[in-house]
C-alpha cells in the first residue's frame, strides 16, 4: 500500500481563502473588520518567522495586522501592561504572545492575563477549561487544524479509535478533547506510557505531537490507519545545514498507512490557517454577530 499525502498546503490555502471571503463578508455586511495582535519578546530566528508568517497571512486575509516586538529583556509589567492595552482595543479581537517566552517571564501570568474572548491560541484556563467541558470555546489552532486534516480522509471520526502521542497544553490535551468532541474513541499516550507501539496497531487514527524526530515507526501502524504527524524536527545535514523531519518515519509509514501529512506541508500549514479561523470567530463572537461559516 502507497498512502494518500495529505496537502497540507492546498487545504490550509483553501481555508485561507474562506476565511477571507467571511472577512469580507463581515466587512461589507457589518462595518467589522477582525484584528489579529501577535506580540513577540526578543529575537528567536523561529519566532521571528512564525510571526511574520502570521502578520502576512492576516493582512492576505483582509484582517487588521499589529506586530508588537519587544527586548528580551522587557519586564513583565511592560509586558502586561501592553496586554492590558491589547485587551480594551476595540480594533483587536485576537491576542498571540509567541512562544517560548524567555525565562525571565512567567508564562502563566502572560497567558492567564488576554482577555478569554481574545484568547485565539486558546491558551487561557477559560477556554481549555471550555474545552474540556464539551462547551463552545477557542481551541489552539495547530489541534484544530489536526482536526480538519482528519477530515480531509474521513467524512465523519465518530467511533473511531484515535491515539494521540503527547500531552502538552498546546497540541496533544486539545486535540484529545476535540477528537472527543468528534465521538472519536481515544487514547493519549506520552513518555510514561507502555507498549506504545502496541496501542498505536490499534488505532484508526494516530497523531504524534512528541518532539522526538521519526519515533513513530511503520510496523507500528494499523494498514490503512491515518497518520497525522505535528512534530517538527531540524536536523543537521551533510552540508551544515538542516532538514525538517517529523516525528513519523515518514517513507516507512507511507507503505502501511492510508494517509500521511507530510513534513513539512502538513499540519505546521494549517496552524496560521486556524489562527485566522479563530480570529475572525472572536471578533464576530465579540461584535454579537452569528458564528462564521468557517
Ligand atoms: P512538548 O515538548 O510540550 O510535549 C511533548 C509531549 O511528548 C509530552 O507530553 C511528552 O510526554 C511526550 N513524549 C516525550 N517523549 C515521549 C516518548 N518517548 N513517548 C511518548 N511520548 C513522549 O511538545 P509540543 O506538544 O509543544 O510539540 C510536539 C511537537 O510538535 C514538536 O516537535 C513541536 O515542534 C511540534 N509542533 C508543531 C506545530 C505545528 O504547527 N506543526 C505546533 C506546535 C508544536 P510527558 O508529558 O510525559 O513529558
Amino acid at each position: 500500500m502507497t498512502a494518500r499525502i495529505i496537502d497540507g498546503k492546498a487545504i490550509a490555502a483553501d481555508l485561507r481563502a474562506r476565511v477571507a471571503g467571511e472577512v469580507a463578508r463581515v466587512k461589507r455586511d457589518h462595518g467589522l473588520t477582525p484584528g489579529l495582535a501577535v506580540v513577540l519578546v526578543g529575537n528567536d530566528p523561529a519566532s521571528e518567522v512564525y510571526v511574520r508568517s502570521k502578520h502576512k497571512q492576516a493582512q492576505a486575509a483582509g484582517m487588521g495586522s499589529f506586530e508588537h516586538k519587544l527586548p528580551a529583556d522587557v519586564a513583565q509589567d511592560d509586558l502586561l501592561a501592553l496586554i492590558a492595552e491589547l485587551n480594551r482595543d476595540p480594533a483587536v479581537h485576537g491576542i498571540l504572545v509567541q512562544l517560548p517566552l524567555p525565562k525571565t517571564l512567567h508564562t502563566e501570568t502572560i497567558i492567564n492575563a488576554i482577555d478569554p474572548a481574545k484568547d485565539v491560541d486558546g491558551l487561557h484556563p477559560n477556554n481549555a477549561g471550555r474545552l474540556a467541558g464539551g462547551f463552545a470555546a477557542l481551541a489552539p489552532c495547530t489541534p484544530l487544524g489536526c482536526i480538519i486534516l482528519s477530515k480531509s480522509v474521513h467524512a465523519s471520526l465518530e467511533g473511531l479509535n484515535a491515539i494521540v502521542i503527547g500531552r502538552s497544553n498546546l497540541v496533544g490535551r486539545p486535540l484529545l478533547q476535540l477528537l472527543l468532541n468528534e465521538n472519536a474513541t481515544v487514547t493519549i499516550a506520552h513518555s510514561r506510557s507502555r507498549e506504545l507501539a502496541k496501542l498505536c496497531a490499534q488505532a484508526d487514527l494516530i497523531y504524534a505531537a512528541v518532539g522526538r524526530p521519526e519515533m513513530v515507526r511503520g510496523d507500528w501502524i494499523k494498514p490503512g490507519a491515518t497518520v497525522i504527524d505535528v512534530g517538527i524536527n531540524r536536523l543537521p545535514t551533510a552540508d551544515g545545514k538542516t532538514r525538517l523531519v517529523g516525528d513519523v518515519a515518514f517513507t516507512e509509514a507511507a507503505k502501511v498507512a492510508g494517509a500521511i501529512t507530510p513534513v513539512p506541508g502538513g499540519v505546521g500549514q494549517m496552524t496560521v490557517a486556524c489562527l485566522l479561523v479563530n480570529t475572525l470567530r472572536a471578533a464576530c463572537a465579540i461584535a454579537g454577530l452569528v458564528k462564521p461559516a468557517v
